[in-house]
């Protein structure tokens, strides 16, 4: 089989749909492949999900965007971590920056490691990651994270962006690229002899046919679970949250380049920087609170009990497919599952699904041979993040409410967290429990570490002694000095994002 008149039919227009479609017609350009993708004008897309992984600089990279015609088109600023807060109650740990690391990290992480290792075994060194990372540094210096060509070492970043724009953004790229488009809502998938799908039925009628159906239409799942009846693997065993409340605030003056996720009695909340507002979301259980309540408590942190601000109420599923190439469909996005917000992670496994799916389709000469190899690639990804997400709510130390005794003392986490808490917690190296589990792809060990060191998972401070000289071999003042003087090369980000808006 080859490409040539190859038809691909893209179901949905979230940015899942239009990061699918610039990247097959990125890598399928001159190969034959007909792209189009169907949205309905009646149905709308989730309209949150703004904020991201580095991954997304990699995506922009490859459809050939520069941060200049992207970024102030869709408001976005710079993420360089998230910050924690109020996770722990462990004294000097309710708060800690998660950080994106990069290169210059890579001359303190023996630091941070040596320290929490010894710190675990009972010896009083500083084991907080934010001693240690650049992006701590950047955040307390409200800078942004583009490095002049003279700084040699590359920094890992993010963005944080308004999701309806970026959604419009990609369609101009797509449609430039040759991707058409079109406006129909789908009532349903016609099925062949074998199971494929044959076509979909508009509810106009209209008959679409493709050899490749790519399923983006949002939670629904339309033709993957509905149509192809994929079973969803639900993880809301390990994950109590299914709801969100979501408001829009101004912004203020100077803002730095983070996320910042701050736990609450029943979830967490979100504020993520734009350039004209912030937007917060509370992400809670409605098994523990109910939705006014919900609104009322976030409204109170806010400041906006008397305030008419409109708020934004949303349910969603944790879990995912069974499978996400099925017969002659890919999903992508909420169709394929979605392990709450708390990491930023889904635009992320957009991306390596669609990028693994032309992989695996490629090396197939543009069969199913690889498909089997594709679904548990994918699935051991979301798995990962499933865990390492759960991780966060299974170490914090709160006890203040029933959410958080319910998530602290929960049993239904995975063999495979229970063994790297276990590890973590007898005093072992942890690099080698993620290499064995083959997990250091996914969440590396310094993020492990910087979780696990950042909610204070250490004994308390009167069971540590002092230690030896060759324990304290690294002293923080070096480290901080090199990150100082690391953060001397960047600009303030307001003034990095006037930059990208004037060029
Ligand atoms: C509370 C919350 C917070 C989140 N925060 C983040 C975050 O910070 N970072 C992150 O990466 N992700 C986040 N996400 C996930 C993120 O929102 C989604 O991954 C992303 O928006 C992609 O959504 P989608 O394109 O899959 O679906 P949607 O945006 O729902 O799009 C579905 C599309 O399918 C179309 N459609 C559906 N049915 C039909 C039909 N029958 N016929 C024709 N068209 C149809 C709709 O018109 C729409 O265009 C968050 C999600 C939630 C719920």
């Amino acid at each position: 089989m080859n490409s040539q008149n190859t038809k691909v039919i893209i179901l949905g227009g979230g940015t899942a749909g239009w990061i699918t479609a610039n990247l097959m017609a990125t890598h399928w350009r001159d190969k034959g492949f007909e792209i189009t993708l169907v949205e309905s004008p009646d149905i709308g897309i989730i309209g949150v999900g703004e904020g991201s992984t580095p991954s997304l600089k990699g995506f922009m990279e490859t459809i050939g965007v520069s941060e200049a015609e992207w970024m102030p088109h869709c408001n976005a600023t710079y993420k360089v971590g998230i910050t924690f807060k109020d996770w722990s109650i462990k004294p000097g740990f309710s708060e800690y920056v998660h950080p994106f690391v990069g290169q210059p990290d890579q001359f303190n992480i023996p630091a941070f490691f040596h320290n929490s290792f010894l710190r675990r075994k009972g010896i009083d060194l500083e084991g907080h990651p934010d001693h240690f990372f650049l992006a701590t540094e950047m955040i307390r210096q409200k800078l942004s994270p583009v490095a002049p060509e003279n700084f040699p070492f590359d920094i890992a970043y993010g963005y944080h962006f308004d999701s309806g724009l970026l959604g419009q953004f990609l369609r101009r790229v797509a449609e430039g690229k040759g991707v058409n488009y079109k406006a129909a809502t789908v009532a349903g998938a016609m099925l062949d002899t074998q199971g494929n799908i044959d076509h979909l039925k508009t509810t106009d009628g209209e008959v679409l046919k493709a050899d490749l159906y790519v399923d983006s239409s949002g939670f629904r799942g339309s033709l993957i679970q509905q149509s192809l009846n994929v079973p969803f693997i639900s993880s809301a065993e390990s994950l109590f949250n299914d709801s969100a409340v979501v408001f829009a605030t101004d912004q203020e003056k100077d803002y730095a380049a983070h996320t910042i996720s701050a736990a609450m009695k029943y979830g967490w909340v979100w504020k993520i920087p734009l350039t004209h507002r912030n937007g917060n979301g509370y992400v809670y259980s409605s098994n523990f609170i109910d939705d006014d309540k919900a609104e009322t408590e976030f409204r109170a942190y806010l400041g906006l009990l008397d305030s008419d601000v409109e708020a934004r109420r949303l349910k969603f599923k944790v879990g995912r497919v069974a499978q996400h190439w099925v017969k002659n469909c890919l999903a992508v996005g909420l169709s394929q599952g979605f392990i709450e917000p708390l990491e930023a992670t889904a635009l992320d496994m957009v991306q390596e699904t669609v990028v693994r799916f032309i992989e695996a389709y490629n090396n197939g000469h543009y069969t199913d041979q690889f498909r089997d190899d594709f679904n548990h690639r994918i699935s051991a990804r979301f798995d990962a993040v499933r865990d390492y997400i759960v991780g966060h709510y299974r170490i914090s130390s709160r006890t203040d409410t029933d959410y958080w005794i319910a998530n602290t003392t929960n049993e239904k986490i995975s063999p495979s967290l229970r063994s790297i808490l276990m590890s973590w917690m007898a005093g072992k190296n942890i690099t080698d429990e993620l290499l064995e589990q083959k997990l250091d792809t996914y969440f590396p060990d310094t993020s492990w570490n910087c979780l696990l060191a950042g909610k204070g998972l250490y004994p308390n401070r009167e069971q540590l002694r002092p230690g030896s000289d060759l324990a304290h071999k690294y002293k923080i003042e070096d480290i901080r000095e090199f990150n100082r003087r690391c953060a001397l090369n960047f600009k303030l980000h307001r003034d990095q994002l006037l930059t990208l808006q004037q060029s």
